[in-house]
């Protein structure tokens, strides 16, 4: 199959990334996003604007998505003009996005009664390995089942594991996710302990680095904590859709995962306090005296308004209220064709 026409959808900090790697490799790109300001730098660059996702997969031999959550993703391709009846029969529709294992069954079970190819590729290495296209794939799939996208998927990252079956990639990056957020939580207790004694912290990181105390997160995320640098790469309340979603699953499988039930207090209340858009780094931040976090533009009150009122942003990105159950990110659609793969909990005092 000769594949030339691409199609983007969700042009945000990774996307726009991702998708300008495809663009020099040559290919043919049409894009679309919620807010198109995002995709000004490409449509600068010669890609071609189109007004909706099933527009932009119109002529589209592949369509790539990265967008936030669950719930965008389910709208893009499980709505009434989604992708699965937008696109051309024969088409690959790949998901980059985090999201829920199940979603990315449906969609695969979708795709295929429709002649059309899906599988999840959700991606770790962050901005950065987006900026340098060295991303790591984790892929819903066998290699040789997606051979002829191969050359696409190269553009962008420099590693790929293969996960066999639909849904096996987003399982795989939430495990990857709960590991992630242990070990930001981790450091953030390394840097409380050490700023708390008096003793220099960015000496602190050096030793964890140079035995086993360190991680990835500790090497890259923990000098922007130190140094106020909260500005995103990884969204706070990404991270906490990501856990969510583990947490999730954990209880499908009626296991205890007490790291990430920590890690999911911590970033919720972040996300609470007005942190939701900022870098995980941020996280160092509840550590911190009121004043650090005011300057920061963190609010502690909100944190007790939200205790009052029940009324706060779920972790699935959505407001849902005092009297409904959390769904982890996944969303609407409980009945009819497709259950809720929810967290469950039900925003009494927190999230
Ligand atoms: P982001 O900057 O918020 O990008 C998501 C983009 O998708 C936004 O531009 C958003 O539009 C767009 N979007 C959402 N729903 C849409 C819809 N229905 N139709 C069209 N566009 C839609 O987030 P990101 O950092 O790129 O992350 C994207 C996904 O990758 C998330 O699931 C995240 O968890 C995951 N991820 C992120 C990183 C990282 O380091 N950043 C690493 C690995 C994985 P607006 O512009 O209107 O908001």
């Amino acid at each position: 199959m000769q594949i030339s026409n691409v199609a983007f959808i969700g042009t945000g900090i990774m996307g726009a990334r991702i998708a300008g790697h495809l663009m020099d490799a040559g290919y043919d790109l049409t894009v679309y996003n919620r807010t198109r300001e995002k995709a000004e730098g490409l449509l600068a660059r010669g890609a071609r604007w189109a007004d909706s996702p099933a527009e932009a997969a119109a002529d589209a031999d592949v369509v790539f998505t990265m967008v936030g959550y669950p719930t965008d993703v389910e709208d893009v391709y499980l709505s009434t003009d989604g992708l699965i009846r937008a696109a051309k029969k024969g088409a690959w529709l790949i998901d980059l996005t985090t999201s829920s294992p199940q979603l990315a069954r449906d969609i695969h079970d979708a795709a295929e009664v429709e002649d059309k190819h899906a599988f999840d590729c959700p991606v770790t290495g962050g901005e950065q390995g987006a900026i340098d296209g060295t991303l790591t794939l984790i892929i819903g799939a066998a290699e040789k089942d997606v051979a002829p996208v191969m050359p696409l998927l190269e553009c962008f990252s420099s590693r790929r594991f293969f996960f066999d079956q639909p849904g096996g990639g987003q399982t795989a990056k939430l495990c990857n996710q709960v590991s992630l957020a242990s070990c930001m939580v981790g450091y953030a207790d390394a840097l409380a302990l050490a700023e708390q004694s008096g003793i220099d912290a960015e000496k602190v990181l050096e030793v964890m680095a140079s035995g086993t105390g360190g991680s990835g997160a500790s090497k890259t995320l923990a000098p922007k904590s130190l140094a106020g640098d909260y500005k995103p790469g990884f969204l706070a309340e990404h991270l906490r859709k990501d856990i969510a979603l583990a947490l999730q699953r954990s209880e499908d499988l009626e296991i205890t995962l007490p790291g990430a039930e920590t890690a999911f207090t911590l970033f919720d209340m972040l996300c609470q306090i007005g942190g939701s858009r900022m870098g995980t780094q941020a996280l160092t931040l509840l550590y911190q005296e009121e004043g650090t976090c005011a300057a920061a533009g963190l609010d502690w009150s909100l944190l007790e308004q939200g205790d009052e009122d029940d009324e706060h942003e779920c972790c699935c990105g959505h407001d849902h209220g005092d009297e409904h159950e959390c769904c982890g990110g996944h969303g609407h659609h409980h009945d009819g064709d497709h259950e809720c793969h929810c967290h469950d909990h039900d925003h009494e005092g927190r999230a």
